[in-house]
């Protein structure tokens, strides 16, 4: 669709002046795409959305009633006028048309669907264009994917070489993304240096071809800021509709699950989304923690409790402390000794167990945590484990 729109516009700026040869461009268009181009041509010209056969259709009308007009009139009635009289006084589907130069049109277009840094779509046009997508994937019974990429140990770029070549950086790999994707894949910049690119009709073994080939392009890409060469590499996740989730949100939710995977094993590398149960394995884990309760009321201090057991999801812990009920959200500064790093997670009460008189284990499940946080706990268990978390 992309293509015939730009086609589309293209003519009318090139025939802006010239009625009878952008008639004829417009035509070539249809004749070249089929007729699915006169929907697109009504879409530039009119913003109303119509179906292929009325699109047809009016286009035939329309171009009657030009030359209708211009024999009333005793002149050439331009093609826009033509259409506006037809919508506003025939067909009635326009009431109170605006006029404006459809450059300027496009332009405020294009800043509400576009980053302004990296040229991607935007968040806002990311989301609604996911639940588009998935809505289509549904009725044409076809597949999707989405891929999820993070730029690895991206602090490090401003911290040595500054924002600005930071920000340089993320807009020349963004390009070279464009470049490799396909016309009709959504690339969007998510967030910060995360960039989600939503994949129609596209199954998980295509998917995971085409995000190895954007990994490798990246990994090789000689990317320069001020005559110095700086090296990027990214980590991918990939979820699929069906067979992941059918729900817009949830693969999102999934793709970067599976990008969180591929930080814990060593970032530079695509993994796809596989909902295993190890992602839940515990591991004894029994250093002393800090927990705090968190409460609006009174000012909690912190103390100290003995650590049980660990997941990527959670934490059981020993204390003598009666102070904590179920639902109690807390704080809890967790060391791992080996990795010399110490995480800061919020968390949820979930369960409370007296197992000794006065000796309580108190189940927490981790609130939402950021990707650092998560990847420090996730590297934990694998080094622990010594395999790989799913
Ligand atoms: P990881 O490999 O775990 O992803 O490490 P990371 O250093 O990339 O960490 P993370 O993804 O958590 O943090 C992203 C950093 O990217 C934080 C911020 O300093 C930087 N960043 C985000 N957006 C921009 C941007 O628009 N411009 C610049 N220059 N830096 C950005
Ligand atoms: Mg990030
Ligand atoms: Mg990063």
């Amino acid at each position: 669709m992309q293509v015939i729109r730009n086609k589309i516009l293209q003519s009318l700026y090139d025939y802006s002046n010239n009625d009878e040869k952008l008639i004829t461009v417009l035509d070539e268009v249809a004749v070249e795409f089929g007729p699915q181009a006169f929907p697109v041509i009504f879409h530039v010209l009119t913003h109303l959305d119509l179906s292929q056969p009325e699109a047809q259709e009016f286009w035939q009308e329309i171009c009657l009633h030009r030359l209708d007009m211009s024999n009333q009139l005793g002149h050439n009635v331009n093609l826009r006028t033509a259409i506006c009289d037809y919508f506003c006084s025939i067909h009635k589907s326009l009431q109170n048309p605006k006029v404006v130069e459809i450059h300027v049109f496009e332009n405020t277009i294009n800043t509400a669907k576009y980053d302004r840094l990296t040229g991607l779509y935007n968040r806002a046009y990311f989301d609604e264009s996911l639940i588009r997508e998935v809505a289509r994937a549904k009725r044409y019974n076809t597949e999707l994917s989405v891929l999820f990429l993070d730029i690895d140990n991206f602090k490090a770029v401003n911290d040595n070489h500054g924002h600005l070549a930071g920000d340089s950086v993320l807009k020349d790999m963004s390009q070279a993304i464009l470049g490799e994707i396909r016309a009709e894949d959504i690339a969007s910049r998510y967030g910060g240096e995360e960039i989600v690119i939503i994949l129609p009709e596209t199954r998980k073994a295509t998917g995971l071809i085409l995000a190895e080939r954007i990994r490798e392009l990246i990994a090789n890409l000689n990317l320069q800021y001020e005559g110095k060469t700086i090296p990027l590499t990214i980590s991918g996740g990939l979820a699929s509709f069906p067979i992941d989730s059918c729900d817009a949100m949830e693969l999102v939710r999934f793709a970067d699950m599976a990008l969180l995977k591929a930080k814990a094993l060593g970032k530079n590398n695509i993994q796809s989304y596989s909902p295993n149960k190890r992602r839940y394995v515990r591991i004894d884990f029994s250093p002393e923690i800090l927990v705090k309760k968190i409460s609006i009321d009174e000012p909690a201090e912190s103390f100290a409790a003995q650590a049980k057991n660990l997941s990527l999801t959670g934490i059981l812990f020993r204390s003598t402390s009666p102070c904590f009920a179920v639902g109690n959200k807390i704080q809890l500064q967790i060391p791992f000794e080996d990795c010399n790093v110490s995480v800061l997670l919020l968390g949820t009460v979930v369960r409370i167990e007296l197992t000794n008189p006065g000796q309580y284990e108190i189940g927490v499940s981790f609130l939402e945590m950021d990707h650092t946080c998560q990847n420090e706990v996730s590297q934990y268990l694998l080094k622990k484990l010594g395999q790989k978390i799913t």
